[in-house]
């Protein structure tokens, strides 16, 4: 792979890998169709599978020589039921069914329910929803060990799938001992995010950033409606959002989840937090070749909403043609972008800018570009921080981001627009002209600007210090 990879959008694209998608030739086809970010669900699979696919992608990165970032879900206080000798079953409306404790795997008549708590608290007439509330079950009555229920609304069921409780109050820790070994393993593994799921209150966000200590960006995944009434403050010590409509969907009546993600990727955009729509985004395409007109829309809605990415679950991990998902979420975002309403919705939607330094440098950079009409913004940013306040604008020109490190390069992966880089040498720059030299050189290498054409390039003086973005340079290309 030669040719120099570029997107030819801004809104990035996760995708989640599993058994469907973990060679080294699937990664690299979903990466080739337009993935940015893959993204590994702890709640399924083992340490070994994990780090395996870690290895790949970190491969494959450096096959292409582009920055790719891993995301590393964990999965938080989220009940499942366990595995089915079949693999899965189907349940039938006004039958029986089963949840128990017993090990044996399950069957269209049983199966297992780690989690004797819930048997405890649960009440006869309660409703448990399975896969994201696709199917419904009403508990008939219960034992000490077993909870019986009449299918309410069947289909199929597979392994380890979620099950939520909504009429019941459940006490539940933020990070469960799974969660700890888990983020302990991808930390030492070096992935750039970590998905963190059920949050509810700031302190659940404190928690892990202290166990994280820097060595990863938190990514907090929105799922509950507890979570919704500290957005402000938990998006704040975040890194990064989810909107998790899966949970979320489940959790809230079917008519808040739209105006809930609008609300969240508003107030992130607000923030300068990078946000990602996820779930169900072409679900049909777990089974069908072909997205619905309603998913197409959805994630169209998504980018006219401004979110940095849109991400895939089940259709890359486990669907049935995950290479066409990626394709066609990768055309039906750019597509969106090619339109003229999208751009000026972006202007439209433009937050004011903090009264700081570096905001007003980022804004400036922005507005300075569209009137020069420059080719690109370079963000010389050290942490990565000031490409993310440049793209907190959603400038009208590409944005360069050239850091000094290989995993800040690769944590700018997920945030709109930024193609970023760790240059060698990022550090040794000394001067202004320097800094200058270096832009120009990687803007004309990434094929982002011709010699005679312009450049803005945005920095931190003094350089190599993680600061304040405070200068703007207008430059050509030599
Ligand atoms: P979450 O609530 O964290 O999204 P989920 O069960 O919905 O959990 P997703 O990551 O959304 O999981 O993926 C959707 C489905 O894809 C899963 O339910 C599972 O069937 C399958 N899947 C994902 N990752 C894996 C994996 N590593 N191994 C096996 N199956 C997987
Ligand atoms: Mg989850
Ligand atoms: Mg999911």
């Amino acid at each position: 792979m030669s040719d120099k990879i570029k997107r030819q959008r801004r809104t990035k694209i996760v995708a989640t890998i599993g058994p469907a998608s973990s060679t080294p030739e699937v990664l690299e086809t979903l990466f080739t169709a337009g993935v940015d970010v893959f993204r590994l669900n702890f709640s399924h699979g083992e340490h070994a599978d994990h780090a395996e696919r870690i290895r790949m992608i970190r491969e494959l990165e450096a096959r292409t020589g582009r920055p790719i970032a891993i995301l590393a879900d964990v999965q938080g206080p989220k009940l499942r039921v366990g595995r089915f000798a079949e693999g899965r079953v189907t349940l039938i409306a006004g039958q029986p069914f089963r949840l128990d404790l017993d090990e044996t795997p399950g069957d269209s008549h049983r199966v297992r329910l780690p989690h004797p708590e819930i048997i405890a608290a649960a009440e006869p007439g309660s409703h448990l929803l399975l896969d994201d509330g696709k199917l419904r079950l009403r508990i008939t009555s219960k034992g000490d060990t077993h909870l019986d229920t009449e299918v309410v609304t069947g289909g199929p069921l597979s392994d380890r799938k979620g099950v939520n409780v909504p009429d019941v109050v459940l006490p539940i820790p933020a990070l469960t001992d799974k969660d700890r070994r888990d983020m302990a393993f991808a930390l030492e593994h070096g992935v750039e995010y970590i998905g963190l799921s059920f949050v509810q209150r700031v302190e659940d966000v404190r928690e892990a950033r202290e166990i994280a200590a820097g060595r990863a960006w938190i990514m907090t995944k929105v799922e509950k409606p507890q979570a919704l009434e500290d957005l402000e403050q938990i998006i704040t010590l975040s890194d990064a959002v989810m909107v998790a409509r899966g949970d979320l969907g489940v959790e809230l009546p079917p008519e808040e989840v739209p105006l809930v993600q609008k609300r969240i990727v508003r107030l992130a955009r607000q923030l300068g937090r990078p946000v990602v729509v996820a779930t169900q985004m072409l679900e049909s395409m777990i089974s069908a070749p072909a997205p619905t007109r309603a998913e197409a829309s959805d994630v169209a809605t998504a980018v006219f909403d401004g979110a940095d990415a849109v991400m895939l679950s089940a259709e890359t991990a486990a669907g049935q043609y995950p290479v066409e998902a990626v394709e066609i979420m990768n055309r039906i975002v750019a597509r969106v972008e090619r339109d003229s309403g999208w751009q000026n919705q972006m202007r439209a939607s433009r937050p004011a800018p903090e009264a700081d330094t570096a905001d007003a440098i980022a804004a400036a950079t922005a507005q300075v570009a569209t009137t020069v009409g420059a080719r690109a913004i370079v963000a010389y940013t050290l942490s990565g921080k000031t490409a993310l306040r440049i793209a907190r604008e959603r400038p009208e020109c590409p944005v360069l981001g050239l850091s000094g490190t290989l995993s800040a390069a690769r944590r700018m992966a997920v945030v709109w627009g930024v193609h970023a880089m760790g240059v060698a040498g990022h550090n040794a720059a000394e001067t202004m002209g320097d800094v200058v030299r270096q832009a120009a050189r990687s803007a004309r290498e990434e094929t982002f600007a011709e010699a005679g054409e312009l450049i803005v390039v945005a920095a931190g003086v003094p350089f190599g210090k993680a600061g304040t973005t405070n200068t703007l340079r207008v430059a050509t290309v030599e």
